[in-house]
């Protein structure tokens, strides 16, 4: 096992890998910008290295800054954390050149899974059923009117590069084609400097679902059930619960092995997240994650499984130490995620946190890295806090979190609590009922 693992990382995640390295007996090196110097990450670890400026291109990404940091203060592995470099195949290679374990998958497998389109094809090869579309990129408008012919109206136009939603457009007949094209490859150029574009139909009501996966070196793969994410505004999650009401026992089995005899096939070593969009009964990949999801905790509270701790053991060439069988999901989970932001705009409300109070009691776990005078920095994304809540039930979880929200204090910020108290009062919520567009409508963003 690893003697010393740096994170590289900030926030509550970094803490998050922190807390696994301790439990495991491993001690940590925090890197940080000048920045984050008095961040909670920084204080715990038991060496701290400042690796440049605040802009995260000149600290949190900065390659050579990171490995020279490993170097000097003696580590064995490096851990991304979610984010910055965590899906970066050449920043995995660098890492392993330099002789250190990169806590993630092979780099060619970061490469793989980045493309949307080769990934879409890979997951075609692996047996995972895929959105129907464009048999790979298309080049010109007239190859996008044979696809549109094909699989019917609407349809999206999107990047190849794709990310956070960019470079994606829909076309409602025929006639919308043209200008979806062009704009779609116009952005996508803008965005990621790569106009590559692709064609899929578009799904008018869908839910967002993935599925964990956990993987050794050894050939093991086992699943850990399903999140459901529809909860998205400008195609940021919300609010994750698992197990996802609109899926039964038959269902969940069924992508549960599509997604692990795929990932035995591809050879996939740690953890991993397959995204799906589910419609009237049927599963269409999206896109795969290649390292740790910010909503992992959901998944711990139901299975009691330790993830990290889990990514930390297969990393350092330990089998699993479970099967498929002995996975049991228990009750229920759900996650708010704590946004520093103008609960009305989403306008992101950086400063001081003058007083802080974490809520507690059965059930209730409060992932962040907040302490009473922290100052929130603006160069940052905007989670401050996760607030996970676990019940036997989905209503004995609801009533927990309603009673969580209203402990939990958190002053000098403005923050997306009172979006998620307005939220789990509404019928459509308590009832399960809603899809990937529910929540824009809610807020009245659409
Ligand atoms: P990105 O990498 O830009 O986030 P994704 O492929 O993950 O792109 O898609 C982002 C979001 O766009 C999805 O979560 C879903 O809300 C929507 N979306 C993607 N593909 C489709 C589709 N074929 N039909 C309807 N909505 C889609």
């Amino acid at each position: 096992m690893f003697e010393k693992v740096l994170i590289a990382n900030r926030g509550e995640i970094a803490l998050r890998i922190h807390r696994a390295c301790r439990e495991m007996g491993i001690r940590t090196v925090a890197v940080h910008s000048t920045a984050d110097a008095d961040a909670m990450h920084v204080r715990l670890a038991d060496e701290s290295v400042c690796i440049g400026p605040a802009p995260s291109r000149d600290s949190y990404l900065n390659m050579p800054a990171i490995i020279s940091a490993a170097t000097i203060t003696g580590a064995d592995a490096i851990h991304p954390g979610i984010g910055f470099l965590s899906e970066n195949a050449k920043f995995a290679a660098m890492v392993e050149e330099h002789g250190f374990t990169f806590i993630g998958p092979s780099p060619e497998h970061l490469a793989l899974m980045g493309d949307k389109v080769q990934a879409k094809d890979a997951a075609i090869r692996l047996g995972i059923p895929v959105v129907p579309g464009s048999d790979g990129e298309i080049r010109s408008e007239a190859d996008a009117r044979v696809v549109g012919e094909k699989t019917g109206y609407p349809v999206l136009i999107k990047a190849a590069a794709g990310g956070g939603g960019k470079g994606m457009k829909v076309a409602n007949n025929a006639e919308e084609l043209a200008q979806a094209f062009s704009m779609a490859r116009a952005e996508a150029k803008a965005a990621f400097g790569n106009d590559a574009v692709y064609m899929e139909k578009y799904l008018s009501h869908p839910r967002h679902i993935e599925i964990q996966i956990l993987a050794d070196n050894h050939g093991n793969v086992v699943h850990l059930g399903e999140r459901d994410c529809s909860l998205q505004r400008r195609h940021q999650k919300l609010l994750e619960e698992a197990p996802s009401p609109a899926l039964n026992e038959a269902q969940r089995r069924q992508i549960g092995e599509i997604a692990t005899s795929a990932m035995r096939k591809m050879g996939y070593r740690s953890v991993g997240t397959i995204e799906f969009l589910f419609q009237d009964g049927e599963f269409y990949f999206i896109e795969m994650n290649t390292r740790l999801q910010v909503e992992h905790p959901v998944t711990e509270m139901i299975t009691g499984i330790d993830l990290v701790r889990e990514q930390i053991r297969v990393a350092s060439g330990a089998p699993l130490g479970f099967t498929q069988q002995e996975i049991q999901i228990s009750g229920h989970a759900i996650e708010c995620r704590i946004n520093a932001e103008n609960p009305d705009t989403f306008v992101p409300s950086p400063g001081k946190i003058t007083d802080f109070h974490a809520p507690g009691g059965l059930g209730v776990r409060f992932d962040s890295a907040l302490y009473s005078g922290y100052r929130v920095p603006p160069n940052y994304d905007s989670l401050i806090a996760k607030l996970i809540v676990h019940g036997r039930s989905r209503n004995e979880c609801l009533m927990r979190l309603r009673r969580a929200l209203e402990e939990t204090v958190i002053m000098g910020v403005q923050t997306s609590i009172p979006v998620h108290q307005r939220l789990i009062q509404a019928p459509d919520f308590i009832n399960g009922d809603y899809d990937i567009r529910w929540l824009e409508k809610f807020v009245g963003l659409t």
